[in-house]
């Protein structure tokens, strides 16, 4: 929509003068990670705290004028992105308002960074295990209302695992304080689980309690080559009952993939000489230091003898672990500096069935492009696979970007077909809302539509996202 200057001039009012992001400075807003989704905004602010954000929200509900909410703008599906809607930004509710070590629990306003709340955490001894690539970008706010998932899901759970309280600006522009550090509040609707993954449809969140763990006292990582992916499953099963659950990460990465990622950062490379069609980056802690090393050692024989595995290494200290990590944690750059990247699958299947999804998929790619490129890896240890195709090498890259919708259609095909879901962690925003539709039951649709109804009826929340 248009906005006549009359409500920018009323809306810049009500922050102050460091809350209006200059022209200059709007780009890195109205751009966001891949380049695919180009912002458009009439005005950008960032309010400096959470009872500027309602009364900004309340102006907007009361004029009917679209917002955006945007975090740290890593966001890969364009949620984040307005398209015509003024933007709030949250980066300037930054403070940390309080760390309880004895509650395990704390409490940071929506701006603060993923790292700066894995510090905070560490400050006081804690751990709060959230990780993604993104963590030195992405903030608070944006990663509950993407329900953001990363590395540790396996041990601790999804951000939705997380979060004990919330504070919110509603639609209307009342302020939902609803910030309990409580473990059990038997209260009827657990009105939170509505905001996150919500990708701010439903409000803005300014402010979060979340959870705390103990640090683990013993860190073990882990890499090995492996025949098939069939392999990489057992191998899984074998190193959580012989652990008794330690693994805090399993990461299963395809030869292309960290042959892509050696070809766009020169310094890394598989540690192993064994070429093998899968790897797997495992990573086990123990609270205690329990010679959690020797037990994986043990179990990486025996997974050898049993032909699970081709050959393996374990890190000897930290570095060697963090640029085991590196070959990871660099998959997305890698695939984003990829001028032909193309279909990507951000998908989930119970976790036996992903040797059965990866084989199906092959075919159907091999159906519709003939060599396309596969690049596949993810987060095995929770089902969810970044299954990403490229056009064939040489081919005429303009045949394949049309027949992109088929392809990722007949790939989403398998996924339902196996009980699974075509967005396991980065969420629905502008990309997947056409097929969010026809994936989701109409007694979904219709109870999401209802819940959105009930909160935004005048629809002002991030329109055209999600729903
Ligand atoms: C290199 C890289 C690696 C990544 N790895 C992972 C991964 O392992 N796991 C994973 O889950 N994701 C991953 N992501 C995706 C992304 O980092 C996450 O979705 C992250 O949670 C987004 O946080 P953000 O602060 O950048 O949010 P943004 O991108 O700014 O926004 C994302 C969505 O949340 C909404 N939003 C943001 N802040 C608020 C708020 N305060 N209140 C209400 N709504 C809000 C926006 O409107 C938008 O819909 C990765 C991205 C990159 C670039």
């Amino acid at each position: 929509m248009k906005l006549d200057s009359h409500h920018i001039d009323a809306l810049s009012s009500l922050t102050d003068s460091k809350g209006i992001i200059r022209e200059e400075d709007k780009v890195s807003y109205l751009t966001e990670w891949r380049k695919r989704w180009p912002g458009e905004s009439p005005l950008l602010l960032a309010p400096g705290t959470t009872e500027e954000v309602a009364h900004i929200v309340r102006y907007c509900h009361q004029h009917g004028i679209g917002i955006t909410p945007q975090g740290g703008n890593t966001g890969l599906v364009g949620g984040q992105m307005p398209h015509g809607e003024i933007l709030i930004s949250l980066k300037r509710l930054r403070q940390v308002r309080d760390v309880s070590p004895l509650n395990n629990a704390m409490t940071l306003e929506a701006g603060v960074t993923l790292s700066e709340a894995q510090s905070a955490a560490k400050e006081v001894e804690r751990l709060f295990p959230l990780s993604i690539g993104a963590e030195g970008t992405c903030q608070i706010g944006g990663v509950i209302s993407t329900n953001a998932g990363g590395v540790n899901v396996i041990r601790y759970g999804n951000t939705r695992d997380l979060v004990l309280g919330l504070e919110a600006v509603m639609p209307n522009g009342e302020i939902w304080h609803g910030l309990k550090a409580l473990r059990k509040d038997n209260t009827g609707y657990d009105l939170k689980h509505l905001l996150i993954g919500a990708e701010g449809t439903l409000g803005i969140v300014t402010a979060a309690t979340l959870k705390l763990f103990p640090q683990p006292r013993e860190m073990v990582t882990a890499f090995a080559a492996l025949p098939t992916a069939h392999a990489a499953v057992d191998l899984m099963a074998l190193m959580q009952d012989r652990t008794g659950g330690l693994a805090t990460s399993f990461e299963l990465m395809s030869q292309q993939l960290v042959n892509l990622v050696s070809t766009q950062f020169e310094n890394l490379k598989s540690p192993l000489e064994t070429q093998a069609p899968w790897y797997a980056l495992m990573e086990f802690s123990a609270g205690t230091a329990s010679g959690l090393r020797g037990v994986i050692e043990d179990v990486l024989s025996g997974a050898f003898e049993k032909d699970l595995l081709l050959d393996a290494t374990i890190a000897e200290n930290e570095t060697q672990s963090g640029q085991l990590w590196q070959l990871r944690h660099n998959a997305a750059p890698a695939m984003a500096s990829d001028p032909a990247s193309a279909v990507k699958c951000d998908i989930s299947v119970p976790i036996h069935r992903i040797p059965v999804f990866l084989e199906m998929a092959d075919e159907i790619v091999k159906a519709h492009t003939g060599h396309g490129r596969i690049i596949a890896f993810g987060h095995m240890g929770d089902g969810n696979i970044h299954y990403d195709v490229l056009g064939p090498e040489g081919a005429d890259q303009s045949v394949f970007e049309a027949g992109r919708p088929a392809l990722q259609r007949a790939i989403h095909d398998v996924v339902a077909n196996l009980d699974g879901s075509i967005s396991a962690e980065h969420g629905i925003g502008v990309l997947k809302r056409e097929e969010l539709k026809i994936r989701k039951s109409p007694t979904e649709m219709t109870m999401m539509q209802a819940i959105k109804q009930a909160l935004d009826p005048k629809g002002i929340m991030n329109p055209g996202k999600l729903l």
